[in-house]
């Protein structure tokens, strides 16, 4: 099989998947989604700073708050899937800006704190004991957060493990960005079933999720991940699977996204759909939207 190019594998943004709902899931690269249903508005690990190489290695980590208020003006809610810098930096400055929400680990909570947002906005999703998915409403979002893990893509290890503590000292360094609980999250909205995956792993045992209408599924270190398409056909059933997660995130976002090394597309896409030949599975361009 030839090894296709990201390009080859958007989703038309023009045709609706399925009956149309007026639901617009935007793709802000890395592991970031807008989902948008009438006036309202989700963010899923919104990460639009795209830090260089050489900031990420030798510098403190600034959100570009002027960017994030071009490209999210308004959000009602943020969830972040885990702590990492790629997808987390972004979410107190976009909080303190439009006022939203923010779901998240203890992690999440504490971070946001240091960097400002009020306490009203914060509301941990991160379980005591057991496995239960917290849930929560806002607006037309009905959400769940199902305990999940990180992929250990990094010889077997997953990078800057461990939590991010009360930190005084912002802002932070990559390497300070722990990795924290971690969470798949299901939403629903307009009588549609999404679930976002935020790094390619699951811990699918706890979860009763069913047929979900589209699973946004992170491609960075499924290779390593043991069974992973698999998987997550198993768990969520989709209807349809948009592949995120699989850009150069060191780019900046106004330029077209390029692949990380390693991303065997051909094979993923194969894996999926080998219980369902049809499933139709996609990427995005960056900022590019479909419907649903
Ligand atoms: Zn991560």
């Amino acid at each position: 099989m030839l090894m296709p190019k990201p390009s080859d594998l958007f989703f038309s943004t023009q045709t609706p998947l399925g009956n149309e709902r007026g639901i617009r899931v935007t793709w802000l690269g890395t592991a970031g989604f807008t989902i948008e249903y009438e006036e309202h508005c989700l963010l899923l690990d919104p990460y639009l700073t795209r830090a260089s190489l050489s900031r990420c290695v030798w510098t403190r980590l600034r959100s570009d708050g002027e960017l994030a208020r071009r490209l999210v003006p308004r959000a009602d809610a943020i969830v972040l899937s885990h702590t990492h810098f790629d997808h987390a930096l972004d979410a107190p400055s976009i909080a303190r800006q439009t006022g939203a929400r923010v779901y998240g680990s203890r992690s999440a909570i504490h971070l946001c704190r240091s960097h400002g947002v009020s306490e009203a906005q914060l509301e941990c999703v991160e379980p005591t004991s057991g496995s239960r998915a917290s849930e929560t409403e806002v607006g037309p979002f009905r959400m769940r957060f199902w305990p999940s893990a990180h992929s250990a893509f990094l010889f077997g290890r997953v990078p800057f493990p461990g939590d991010i503590a009360d930190c005084s000292d912002v802002p932070l360094r990559t390497g300070a960005y722990r990795c924290g609980a971690v969470f798949g999250t299901e939403i629903e909205v307009a009588g549609r079933r999404l679930f976002h995956v935020g790094s390619a792993e699951l811990v699918e045992t706890g979860w009763n999720v069913g047929p979900v209408d589209l699973a946004l599924a992170c491609v960075a270190g499924w290779t390593t991940t043991e069974r992973y398409p698999e998987r997550l056909m198993s768990a969520l059933s989709p209807g349809a699977v948009l592949l995120h997660h699989w850009d150069n995130f060191l780019r900046r976002i106004e330029e077209e996204a390029h692949a990380l090394p390693g991303m065997r597309f051909a094979k993923l896409i194969d894996r999926l759909q080998t219980t369902a030949p049809n499933l139709p599975v996609g990427a995005l361009p960056l900022l590019g939207s479909i419907r649903l």
